[in-house]
């Protein structure tokens, strides 16, 4: 008999393999299911290879052993074989470059050989000139093995040479670990060659899954573990993917809307398993329906569907689903709360073409359609002149910087106890060459978020230098201009730096500027911020806080920090009209007043309001009813006609 001691350790390690993928959630998915199909058609293999093994060991073998080691033979080859063929399919999934075998033409050519080798093993039922088994003599080859074994070389050496190829697509861990398969088959064949009696094969083959669990299915790269879902990179890269396949696809994005208040109410480890059951549901539903959509989860609650077109669509299940599912979870239940959420549509490459905009729709597209439609086409969505922007936001910028697009207009600040202009803010405006004007609430966000703040705040900063510096200040009646710096930039490295350059190269007295910072600059404790803010007020700059009353207001920033005016904010402003409004208001002013600042009410758009703030002892008062931001021309010559 041979050894067959290799093939019963194989099976342990099949088994564990298997308990491992369970118990690590790597059970959806494609690189998941057919790594477990893989180790299950390998774990079949090895214990059919021993048992059949025991079986003809022992000749004269009885009719029912050898019909049985017949059919254990025909199962060793054919899941032999087809695991070759999965594991090449594995190599294309985990170097992501599947879309080269997804065509129809490529998709047969991969399992030619396989449906030959199948052919050949049916043939053999009736002419025995592959393997047979008898009563006397046990198993026997025939000459059609070595068509066997070419088929598995076929598969064997192309597998190993796309490998090689692939290189580039891989770590070199992960490369090693997916070759090492394909070597430790090919020593195995080799001993098996030389010592005819060690059967080694199933043996080597659960040593090169050991690696490829350990080295190249990491879960925690490609799935979020805490809600049992594909990760976000994930579906990055698969739908870049599925954009090189050009096979037409919908994708199905739901986003929880509320899902960063919800988690910060409840916890993680509550809103975890919520989005689970989402998933589990949604995975017995399609179930159901037949179709397999791969899914996947963005922190902190969108869940992303991808479903090649064909079957079921996606768009007519989803809505009814996410609306019961909201109903009945037992989160909403237990602590009646309530979330909301949206759900966009995008079928490529009908809709969108590029992979960036199908990633940004997928983040925007909840603040682009109505609030109260749950259901979005990307059809409809990327039409609007808004995601045309807000989607070319860096190409916009980046040429902003380059043609310097951005100028600054000036909006006048008015003095109640003089009735003269005192200051003014510096507003940035964009005019883009392909989009027209763009608002700052838009860009500012967006040149924060792509890293391009530093140098949009340098056009506005040199700008507003330029403009102090070409004029004189104290002939306009102007003490000062204020200029806006965003949380980024207050924590920008070299901000102290580039406003002393400025300084120095214009010759401008730090006492004409004003530097205005919101509130929120401090609710990401920035020690550099902190820093910086504290090194321009000793190069003599005073500084604003913005947009007073939009945000939590913190006592121990008006007590420390060095704020010389605070800014009310429209909003407020815009409550005056109510009797709490105005309260408020009253009473705000009055207690800035007494730990000494100085006061500037923005949004002030009727003379109603300009004398109400003027009544209160507003000490500036700032607002369209006065000037809309103005570029610097005409700035000067209001200034000229009203500040005589
Ligand atoms: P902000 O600093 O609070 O600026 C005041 C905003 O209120 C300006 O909007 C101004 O046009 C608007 N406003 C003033 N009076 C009235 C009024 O009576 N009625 C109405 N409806 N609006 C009024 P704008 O220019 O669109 O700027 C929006 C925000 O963008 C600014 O808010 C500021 O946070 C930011 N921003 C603007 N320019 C810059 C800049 O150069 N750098 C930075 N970092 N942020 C900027
Ligand atoms: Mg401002
Ligand atoms: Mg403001």
């Amino acid at each position: 008999m041979r050894n067959i001691y290799f093939d019963i350790c194989s099976i342990p390690v099949f088994i564990v393999l298997l308990i491992t993928c369970k118990i690590r959630k790597m059970t959806h998915g494609r690189t998941n299911r057919l790594f477990l199909m893989f180790t299950c058609a390998s774990l079949t293999c090895a214990v059919a290879d021993f048992w059949a093994e025991l079986l003809v060991a022992a000749v004269p073998m009885s009719r029912g052993a050898v019909m049985l080691a017949s059919f254990l033979d025909y199962v060793y080859l054919l899941l032999r074989n087809a695991s070759l063929v999965l594991y090449f399919i594995f190599v294309f999934v985990i170097t992501r470059t599947d879309y080269r075998i997804r065509s129809l033409k490529n998709r047969l050519l991969l399992w030619l050989p396989y449906f030959l080798l199948v052919l050949i093993l049916i043939q053999n039922f009736f002419t025995h000139n592959v393997f047979t088994v008898t009563v006397r003599t046990g198993y026997t080859r025939g000459p059609m093995i070595s068509a066997l074994y070419l088929i598995a070389l076929i598969y064997g050496l192309s597998g190993f040479g796309y490998c090689i190829y692939c290189k580039r697509y891989l770590t070199a861990g992960k490369w090693f670990a997916l070759l090492s398969v394909y070597l430790f088959t090919f020593a195995a064949v080799l001993i098996q060659y030389l010592r005819i009696d060690l059967l080694v094969e199933m043996f080597s083959t659960a040593l090169g899954l050991l690696a490829i669990m350990f080295i190249v299915m990491r879960p925690e790269e490609a799935m979020d573990a805490s809600v049992g879902l594909q990760s976000w990179q994930a579906y990055q890269t698969d739908l870049r993917n599925i954009l090189q396949s050009r096979q037409p696809t919908q994708i199905v994005v739901i986003q929880l809307t509320n899902a960063t208040e919800v988690r910060t109410y409840l916890s993680d480890a509550v809103f975890d398993p919520f989005v689970q059951e989402i998933a589990d549901g949604l995975h017995d539903m399609f179930r159901h329906k037949h179709i397999r959509p791969e899914m996947y989860f963005e922190r902190p609650g969108t869940i992303y569907l991808i479903q090649e077109e064909g079957g079921a669509k996606l768009s007519e299940l989803i809505p009814g689903f996410m609306r019961d599912m909201l109903e009945r979870t037992s989160i909403y239940n237990e602590l009646g709360v309530q979330l909301n959420h949206k759900i966009c549509v995008i079928n490529y490459p009908r809709d969108l073409r590029e992979w960036k905009d199908i990633i940004n729709l997928g983040h925007r597209f909840a603040r682009l359609g109505p609030d109260d439609q749950t259901m979005l086409k990307a059809s409809d969505v990327v039409s609007s002149k808004h995601f045309e922007v807000e989607n070319h936001m860096d190409e916009i910028l980046n040429r902003a910087i380059v043609e310097h697009n951005v100028e600054v207009y000036y909006q006048p600040i008015y003095d109640t106890k003089t009735g003269r202009f005192h200051s003014a803010e510096a507003l940035a405006r964009l005019h883009d060459s392909r989009y027209g004007m763009i608002s700052p609430g838009i860009f500012i966000p967006a040149a924060e978020a792509l890293g391009l703040i530093p140098a949009i705040g340098q056009e506005v900063l040199e700008s507003v230098y330029r403009f102090i510096a070409g004029h004189d200040l104290k002939a306009l009646g102007l003490s000062y201009i204020e200029i806006n710096l965003s949380v980024a930039q207050c924590m920008q490295k070299n901000l102290v730096d580039a406003i002393r350059q400025l300084q120095q190269k214009y010759g401008v007295d730090p006492k004409t500027v004003n530097l205005e910072i919101t509130e929120t600059t401090f609710n990401s404790v920035s020690e550099r911020a902190k820093r910086n803010l504290g090194r321009l007020s000793e190069m003599g700059y005073t500084f604003s806080l913005d947009d007073y009353g939009t945000g939590y207001s913190n006592i121990q920033r008006l007590c420390r920090l060095p704020f010389d005016i605070i800014k009310i904010d429209k909003s407020m402003v815009d409550e005056m009209g109510t009797e709490n409004g105005s309260r408020i208001l009253h009473h705000t002013v009055q207690m800035m007043q007494s730990i000494r600042k100085k006061l500037v009410a923005e949004g002030a758009e009727t003379q109603a309001a300009v004398e109400a703030l003027r009544e209160m002892g507003c000490d500036y008062i700032q607002g369209f009813y006065f000037s809309k931001p103005v570029p610097e021309k005409e700035f000067v010559a209001f200034l000229e006609a009203n500040n005589r």
